[in-house]
Formats: C-alpha cells, sequence, structure tokens
C-alpha cells in the first residue's frame, strides 16, 4: 500500500511509543498488556484526531481553504485538535456544536471548551441533539462563501475515508515497531465512535496482510449499530486505497458491554480504569472515550478472553483535557452509573 501518493502535512516527529504495562498487567494477573501511546501524538495535546487531520488539512490546503469546519460535543477532542492544526497553519477554524445531552453547553467550562476559547475558535454554532450536522456546517460554509471565503468541511471525529488514512498509516507505523521490538501482538483493542479510527485499523491491517484480530469497544452504540457503520467506513477506505479484494465482514467486531448509560455521561467501570491507569501506570485517561475503552479491555481480561501469556495492545486514542473537566467524578465523588 502506497500512502505517498496521498498529501499529508506531519503533525508528530516521531512514531508513538508501543510500551509494557507491567503493573497492570501484574494487577490483572496477565495477559501482557502494551499501551501505544496515541495521547502523545502533536497538537494541543495531541489524540487519534491528530492521525486524521494530517491528511484531512492536507486536503483542506490542497483545495484552497482558509476556514476549517467542523463538528462535536461540547467537551469535543476532535475540535480542539482540528482547531489547533488550523493555528498552525494559520487558518481561520468554526464548530457547529452538538447539545447531545441537553443543557450540557456551558460557555465557562474547563477541558476542552477552554482550550477552544484559548486556541481563538473564529465562531461556535450550538444546535440542539439530533441536528442535521452537515446541514449546519454547510450553512456556515455558504456564510463564509457569501463573504468571500473558503471553508472546508471536516466530518464529525474526522471520519472519512481519507481521514481513515491516518490509521492506515499507524498500522503501518505499528507493524514496524513491532518488527524492531521483537513483539508479536495476539490483539489490539481500540475505541470505536465516529469510526475512522476502527475503521483505519481495520483496512490497513487487511492491506498489509497482517492478521492481528481487533477489537473496537463501541463508546456510543451497540455491535448491530457500530459494526455496520464501521464497515461502510473500511470499504470506502479500501476503495480510496485502490485495495486488490474487500476487507471481509468478519474482520469488524465491536463490544457494546462499556459506553452505558449514555455516550460522555460516567459509568462505575469507567471511573476504575481511569484510577487503576492513574494509579498503577501514572498514565491518564479520559471520562468520554479512553475510560471505557480501558474498561472493556479489563472487562475482557476478566472475562478470560485472553490466554495468561497473550500480548495485547491497547491504543490510547488521548482525550486527556476532558479529564478536567469532570475531576470529581474520575476521583469517586460523584455517584455514577454500574454496568
Ligand atoms: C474521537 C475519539 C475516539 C473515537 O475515535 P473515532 O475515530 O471517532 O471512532 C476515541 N478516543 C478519543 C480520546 C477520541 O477523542
Amino acid at each position: 500500500m502506497d500512502l505517498s501518493r496521498f498529501p499529508r502535512r506531519r503533525y508528530t516527529p516521531f512514531a508513538t511509543p508501543i510500551e509494557l504495562l507491567p503493573n497492570l498487567t501484574k494487577a490483572l494477573g496477565g495477559p501482557n498488556i502494551y499501551i501505544k501511546r496515541d495521547d502523545m501524538l502533536g497538537l494541543f495535546p495531541g489524540g487519534n484526531k491528530t492521525r486524521k487531520l494530517e491528511f484531512l488539512v492536507a486536503d483542506a490546503l490542497a483545495q484552497g481553504a482558509d476556514t476549517l469546519i467542523t463538528c462535536g460535543a461540547p467537551q469535543s477532542n476532535h475540535c480542539r485538535i482540528t482547531l489547533a492544526a488550523a493555528a498552525k497553519e494559520g487558518l481561520k477554524c468554526r464548530f457547529v456544536i452538538e447539545e447531545r445531552i441537553p443543557n450540557s453547553y456551558d460557555e465557562d467550562a474547563n477541558g476542552n471548551h477552554f482550550m477552544f476559547r484559548l486556541m481563538g475558535v473564529e465562531d461556535i454554532t450550538v444546535v440542539p441533539a439530533g441536528s442535521d450536522m452537515l446541514a449546519a456546517m454547510q450553512k456556515v460554509s455558504d456564510d463564509l462563501a457569501s463573504q468571500g471565503r473558503r471553508g472546508y468541511i471536516i466530518p464529525g471525529g474526522g471520519s472519512n475515508a481519507i481521514g481513515a488514512l491516518g490509521y492506515v498509516a499507524c498500522v503501518q507505523e505499528m507493524l514496524a515497531q513491532l518488527f524492531e521490538q521483537a513483539l508479536t501482538i495476539d490483539h489490539i483493542i481500540v475505541g470505536s465512535g465516529s469510526s475512522g479510527t476502527h475503521a483505519g485499523m481495520v483496512a490497513g491491517m487487511y492491506g498489509m496482510n497482517a492478521h492481528i484480530p481487533i477489537t473496537g469497544i463501541g463508546v456510543s452504540r451497540d455491535p448491530e449499530n457500530q459494526e455496520p457503520l464501521v464497515y461502510r467506513e473500511v470499504l470506502a477506505t479500501a476503495k480510496l486505497l485502490n485495495m486488490h479484494g474487500e476487507p471481509p465482514r468478519e474482520l469488524v467486531k465491536t463490544d457494546g458491554g462499556y459506553w452505558r448509560p449514555k455516550y460522555s455521561l460516567p459509568n462505575q467501570r469507567m471511573v476504575e480504569a481511569v484510577q487503576m491507569l492513574a494509579q498503577l501506570e501514572g498514565i491518564p485517561l479520559d471520562p468520554t472515550y479512553t475510560g471505557k475503552i480501558m474498561a472493556g479491555l479489563i472487562g475482557m481480561v476478566r472475562a478470560g478472553a485472553f490466554g495468561k501469556d497473550d500480548n495485547v495492545l491497547f491504543i490510547h486514542t488521548g482525550g486527556m483535557p476532558s479529564l478536567f473537566a469532570s475531576p470529581e467524578t474520575v476521583l469517586g465523588r460523584v455517584p455514577v452509573t454500574h454496568v
């Protein structure tokens, strides 16, 4: 697979580390748990959206855009990282924010929202849950066009085939690292939300003729809704790459047991996972994504999904700023749902 024919900006000047988590491994009694530190990607501070934006922003620049337009929830990591990329490239940036939980948009919120203001977002449009986000972003783009400007619309989470190339590139990076480190991974655990990360990894793995099984932990949907979404994205990515043959549907597997009661609302297993990683390994997770995704890995270990000597790799997709938006919750001082 040749990614060099796609325009790309580089926002991380190194491969993110793959490390053993010795204390978590010991606490759970095996398998060996490794982590890929995509929370150390570039931009402010980086996460999985940084990889997608390398390709999306390059495409925006190739099209002569002066403004990035994207959307997300009130504490969106994706919006924050898009804004950081815009600042670095000398572009303007506008958001459409979906208030998925009524009244959750708070002008004075900390975390990602604080960073929106610090990095100088040009404009934020807040819309109610269930709004047509593409239409709302198109309206922002039309407004800009009427002023002689040119917007570039990035879908929620940066999840389309171009964005997913970032995780195809991640698979290439990772396989080279595993070879260098003489490490054999038996299973990969990754978050599955707007789906570009999971889909890019599945497409990349297939395209590289590598066969490490991948389980996506759903952060907002059960498998019957999440898997078709991911698979559509896998096919779109394979097509963009002109891949020989279609990746089969069975490559897409997700677990829906960890996201309830609702996207971005806390549960007990997330709090346990955030505390374990912080106290055993000094690694911050976040309450909306990586806390629930790690809870999924821990749940699978406890359910006997892996052999004692297996090597399992967790993809840390970032999200740290939202930790600072709800400190009392992750400290266990607020009652949360048991799932
Ligand atoms: C967006 C996000 C995810 C989910 O990735 P998708 O590509 O949207 O499926 C996981 N973790 C973090 C921290 C995120 O911000």
